[in-house]
């Protein structure tokens, strides 16, 4: 029986899908992310509010037919006919091209072969344009677009796919030859590339920088069999960054431009504010203002120095209450963000685009944050511009990468949130389910979030701090 999931999973990767049927020790063996578990609970809330919209229609149903499942979201009677209404829902702001027409064709099928009359094939999704005042609206909240015409267009090349899968995916024997990925960059990789291709290194050609992004580069090491950093031909040619980070691999030497370091760190002006956000991307806009998936800031932490000598002061913010935290948070940074100063942050277009999104929901704000604007620096373009690098970095800017190198004996390692997506995971289970928490749980969650971001600014912090000290 060949699932609606296990055809989308075989027309990304069929090898992958194959795996997942036939060894799911394999597929299995990495426990999801909190960014994959982010997704398939968004996806379940998106999907239960959705059938608001047709309450008298019939959710979850269950289709067989010619060896192929489908299990449909939304199923409405037709009103004028012995027809039904098919809606398939999905909780992004656009209709992806790649996947969700050939997901609703699928469906569209089975529905067909398993004797049902399908009046129309939909697709329902977020409305990106929408902005929650009030109560949720959720005929605003919601697009559904009416995708019949296309799905019978498609009906032919889809069947034709999912027959192929079910070969394919029957089949007893592991498929041979070689992984697809091989020629894809490291991130495009599933967890399971180290079992197709156990012979390429763990770092090596694949790991360097946006290597993904140049196919003919990444073709020609990988048809050349060079897979080691050692093996990259001198003449290949790759970016400044690609360079050194083979460069600094293949001599364990550190690079550090001090003129270049000194001109950057020269133009901040004291006190310093080390600042980073946490924020929540919330699907359905739970407040006044927001749009589907625009992020909900919630905690911040701020390092102050004053002088070179001192050590910095430390201020935050976590809002634990269920409303919006826009305005506290506004609130408190205004209270502890004086009008001189450099403000520093790691990856400004995302501190820089909240900002935005507060002056624009709290207009009274805006010119507090104008102000900000010009005084932002952002600390990581020290690493972008390679004035510094460092074998470990891997081609990397990420404070993730940078901080263990800089400043060793500062760990995300030891807290038991290592990463934004985790936070925000976090926090969100303490406010949605507040109630359900005993004291000490929140507690525990409180002072972990508390501890995460601290330790984000002051990371900031003493990067500043050693690279000041390699150019005094
Ligand atoms: S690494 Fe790529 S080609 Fe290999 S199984 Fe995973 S997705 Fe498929």
């Amino acid at each position: 029986m060949l699932s609606k999931t296990n055809y989308i999973i075989w027309r990304d990767c069929h090898k992958n899908a194959w795996l997942k049927i036939h060894k799911p020790d394999i597929y299995y063996a990495n426990e999801l992310s909190e960014f994959e578990k982010q997704i398939i609970e968004t996806g379940n809330e998106v999907d239960l509010l959705a059938r608001s919209l047709m309450p008298s229609a019939e959710f979850q149903k269950k289709f067989e037919a010619d060896g192929y499942l489908a299990i449909t979201d939304i199923l409405h009677p037709s009103t004028s006919s012995e027809q039904v209404n098919l809606y398939e829902v999905k909780a992004t702001n656009e209709i992806d091209k790649k996947t969700h027409l050939h997901d609703l064709t699928f469906q569209y099928i089975v529905l067909k072969r398993a004797g049902l009359e399908v009046e129309s094939a939909n697709l329902i999704h977020l409305n990106s344009e929408y902005v929650r005042e009030g109560e949720l609206e959720l005929t605003k909240l919601f697009v559904t677009e009416d995708m019949t015409e296309t799905v019978k267009e498609m009906t032919e090349e889809v069947a034709a796919e999912m027959q192929l899968a079910k070969k394919y995916l029957s089949q007893k024997d592991e498929p041979k030859g070689p992984c697809d990925c091989i020629y894809k960059g490291r991130s495009a990789h599933c967890t399971t590339f180290h079992y197709s291709n156990p012979d390429i290194p763990e770092y090596g050609v694949h790991d360097l920088a946006r290597i993904g992004n140049s196919k003919a580069k990444l073709t020609e090491l990988v048809d050349g069999n060079k897979f080691r950093l050692e093996d990259v031909p001198e003449g290949l040619k790759l970016s400044d960054i690609q360079k050194n980070q083979i460069w600094t691999y293949l001599n364990d030497r550190v690079i550090i431009s001090r003129e270049n370091i000194s001109e950057e760190l020269d133009g901040l002006e004291f006190p310093l504010y080390f600042l980073d956000y946490e924020t929540f991307p919330a699907a359905i806009p739970r407040f006044d203002g927001f749009s589907p998936y625009n992020q909900i800031p919630f905690q911040y932490s701020l390092h102050i120095l004053k002088n070179t000598e001192d050590e910095p002061e430390h201020k935050d913010f976590l809002y634990t209450e269920k409303n919006d935290p826009s305005e506290a948070f506004v609130k408190s940074l205004q209270s502890h963000i004086g009008p001189k100063g450099s403000v520093i942050v790691w990856h400004k277009d995302f501190e820089c685009g909240r900002n935005d999104e507060l002056a624009s929901r709290i207009p009274s704000s805006k010119q507090f944050f104008d102000n900000i604007k010009e005084r932002i620096y952002d600390l990581e373009v020290i690493f972008k511009k390679q004035h510094h690098v460092h074998k470990d970095y891997k081609g990397s800017s990420s404070i993730k990468k940078v901080l263990p190198v800089l400043v060793p004996s500062l760990k995300y390692d030891d807290l038991p949130i290592k990463e934004g997506g985790t936070a925000a995971e976090t926090w969100n289970k303490l406010v949605a389910n507040s109630l359900q928490l005993a004291e000490d749980e929140k507690e525990e969650i409180i002072r972990n979030l508390l501890e995460y971001c601290k330790l984000d600014t002051y990371a900031m912090y003493a990067i500043w701090k050693e690279l000041s000290s390699l150019v005094t």
